[in-house]
């Protein structure tokens, strides 16, 4: 069957996220939605307008860890016997998502952000924006998760999606291909919009964070080379040709990135001076999202080796 698209409010300058229901042979819900009263109410009017209740649901399949997509899942476990998949290096999230919020502001406020050299008044609204995200989801008690694994197949609708692996806009990001049907559950990996390349706190151990935007590329590349015919985003409607969106996509970064050499080779060497030239035009509460984007870019612009290091006042 083909998934049903719920639409929840968000409150966001982005607009709402998607959930998506398949009804048969059992009751499937993939994301959930933010920890606000507004999205639960949504979710429950959906899902009666389908014939469902929330006690229904079997599982709730997550396609990655970010508070749009699993905000509700702690409260619908609580009121059904559902369990929760999530890609296992994305689960922490969901059953120690406190201690996960609590190291990546840690990391925002320790390390990424005093390197950065913004005003401080910039930065604490960047570190107060994390405390509002961390507060928009419920854990999921350890026992009501499942983990799953890409290259393996989720049984959604009566019928087999394999399982990828799409990091850039989160590294645990997962979306699901059904090959036969061409159908195609994309999460943020593909939307309308360029999804933005979150910065992550580096996992334990390791001392660098990954670079979000070359990861979306690459992974940009492997979604080109799936048979779709049908995209159903995490955001917005469901599209049909998604090499035309990704190519925009790919248009979108390269002029944008080109923009943000041009103003480094004009001087502009310091993100605070880069963040103004570049996104200007953003009301403040959009600024973390455009100081993802251009961290995204000095990245990709690093990695092509097209600025050293030394020209940017540290980025990682
Ligand atoms: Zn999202």
């Amino acid at each position: 069957m083909e998934p049903i698209r719920l639409e929840l409010p968000t409150g966001w300058a982005m607009g709402p996220v998607n959930a998506y229901l398949f009804t048969q042979p059992e009751i499937i819900l993939v994301d959930a939605g933010l920890k606000t009263a507004d999205c639960w109410t949504a979710l429950v009017d959906g899902l009666a307008a389908q014939g469902v209740a929330v006690g229904d649901i079997a599982r709730v399949v997550i396609t990655h860890p970010h508070v749009d997509h699993y905000g509700l899942a702690g409260r619908i476990v609580a009121e059904s016997d559902a369990t929760v998949w999530i890609f296992e290096a994305g689960a922490p999230w969901l059953s120690a998502t406190g201690g996960m919020w609590a190291a990546r502001h840690a990391y925002y406020r320790d390390t990424f952000l005093p390197r950065l050299g913004l005003p401080p008044a910039t930065a604490e609204m960047t570190l107060a924006g994390l405390r509002g995200l961390a507060s928009l989801a419920d854990p999921v008690p350890d026992e009501r998760v499942v983990t799953f694994h890409p290259g393996g197949r989720l049984q959604m609708g009566g019928q087999a999606w394999d399982i990828h692996h799409a990091p850039g806009h989160a590294g645990t990001q997962t979306i699901f291909h059904q090959p036969e049907t061409r159908r195609l559950l994309s999460a943020d990996m593909l939307l309308a919009v360029t999804p933005t390349p979150v910065i992550e706190h580096p996992p334990p151990g390791q001392s660098r964070r990954s670079p979000s935007l070359p990861l979306f590329l690459d992974s940009l590349d492997r979604v080109e080379a799936l048979d779709v015919a049908m995209v159903y985003p995490g955001h917005g409607r469901p599209f049909g040709d998604p090499r035309r969106v990704i190519n925009r996509q790919r248009e979108r970064i390269r002029s944008r990135k080109a923009e943000c050499l041009a103003l480094i080779r004009a001087g502009r060497t310091t993100v605070p001076d880069l963040l103004d030239g570049m996104y200007a035009h953003q009301p403040p509460e959009s600024r973390l999202a455009g100081l993802w984007m251009l961290v995204g870019y000095l990245d990709l612009l690093l990695s092509e080796g097209l600025i050293e290091e030394g020209m940017i006042e540290g980025v990682y």
